[in-house]
Formats: structure tokens, sequence, C-alpha cells
């Protein structure tokens, strides 16, 4: 049945969508993808970064994984297999992207089995904890500062938190850091509340995750260069009420 859905879906893509685009996946077919926007997003099926953005075919390379997250570089690289680096590499030395957002989300099962802990019940798969594990430190920060507060709470600041930590982690990567300071390229931290349907993204200003409310594009912009040097800590101390120090 389930599967069913996805082949009429698919019919009705092509006899819809696909005709009324056709000139432009004509164009993407001859002259290949340039997308301007580097978009990481969770896995989790409630949250597709091309429906909550209205983009077309093109416009966003997209890497999605557990929980949003972006390991720190491995220097010097190794022969493991990073997926979510390689995807990175491609789209910033690759593709040139302006701009990276990382996109966590309210109600993260990634981010709720790293607060959970040895309690969540994923804890024993092969590969799930050492995967969220690249927001442990960050996860153990916040679960000190707001001790005694609601696990939902608790949860959402770990899932704004890992958004920070990602975004700490992309300039780890040295041809980031080198575009970043350029000017070249842009780092992004968003929020997105499913419960509400609203988006939020890191203001450096307040520490805090803000509203977007309508399009206001240069503000957006704006955040995201003083974006690149915020650690974790000065946003796990504006969320537990302490003045953030800028
Ligand atoms: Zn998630």
């Amino acid at each position: 049945m389930a599967l069913e859905r996805l082949l009429r879906g698919f019919a009705d893509f092509r006899l819809g969508y696909y005709r009324e685009h056709l000139d432009l996946f004509e164009k993407l077919a001859t002259k290949g993808q340039s997308p301007k926007i580097l978009i990481i997003a969770c896995a989790d099926a409630r949250v597709d970064p091309g429906i909550l953005t209205q983009t077309l075919p093109g416009e966003l390379f997209t890497v999605r994984n557990v929980a949003a997250m972006v390991p720190p570089a491995q220097i010097p690289p190794d022969a493991r297999h990073h997926g979510t680096s390689a995807a990175i590499e491609f789209a910033v030395r690759g593709l040139g992207v302006e701009h990276i957002v990382v996109l966590g989300h309210a109600l993260c099962g990634g981010i709720g089995a790293l607060v959970d802990g040895r309690e969540s019940a994923f804890a024993d798969y092969d590969y799930l904890s050492t995967w969220t594990s690249i927001a442990q430190d960050t996860r153990d920060l916040v679960v000190r500062e707001l001790e005694g507060r609601p696990r939902e709470e608790v949860a959402r600041a770990v899932e704004q938190a890992s958004v920070i930590n990602s975004v700490r982690n992309l300039m780890t990567f040295r041809w980031i850091a080198d575009r970043v300071e350029a000017g070249t390229l842009v780092l992004h931290a968003w929020w997105f509340n499913l419960t509400e349907g609203q988006l939020h993204a890191f203001d450096p200003a307040s520490a805090r995750f803000e509203p977007v409310l309508g399009v206001e594009s240069e503000a957006t912009v704006r955040r995201g260069t003083a974006l690149s040097s915020i650690m974790p800590d000065r946003f796990v101390a504006a969320v537990a009420g302490k003045a953030p120090e800028f």
C-alpha cells in the first residue's frame, strides 16, 4: 500500500509537475546543477527541506542524516566513509555554494536518543549513538546547565545547541573556514518547530533562536555572517538564563 502510494505519486509527478517544469528539467539536464545553497537537515520524514522552503529542483543541494549533524573534519583525511563530509565538500568545493544552512527541528528522535543516553530505546543500535555522539559534549553541557528542567525543555535546547555545534564543526573544514573568512560563504543555524509550523534562525545578538517573520534575507545573512565564531556554550548560557557574552 505504501509503495503504491509512491508509484501513484510518481505517475502524478510525470503528468503534472514534470510537464509544468519541462524547461527547467531540460536546462538542469543540459547545463547541470548550480545550487547556491547547501542545506543540512534531519532524515526525519516530517522535515523535508524542499517542501519547507518551496524551492524548485536545482535550487537546494541537500544532505539529510540523523539529527542534521555535521561531524568535525577528519584531519588528515582517512580511509573511512565520511558520507556527510563528502557531500559537504562537493557542495562547497565542487558547486561553490554561497550559503550553508544547518536545519534542526523540534521533536527530533535522534536528539531525543542522545538526551536519553543509555535509557534510550535505541541505545544498543549498531551505529546510532556513535553518530549522534558528534553532539555529546554539547548535550552534556545542556543537561548540566538545565538540571531540573522538564525533559522537553532540555531536548529542545539540545536540538538547538546541536545545530550550533554543527556550524562550529563546519568551520573545522579548511575550505569552509577560508571561504567564510573571504566572505564568499555564509553559515546559518535554523530550527524548525513542526508543532507550530514556525522557522527559527539563530541570532548571535541574543544568542537565541528567534522566529523568522516574513522575508528578511538581509538580516538573516547578517546573522549568519556573525555566526561563525559562536560556540555552543554561549547559546546554552543564554538558554539557562545567563547573560550571553559577545
Ligand atoms: Zn530529527
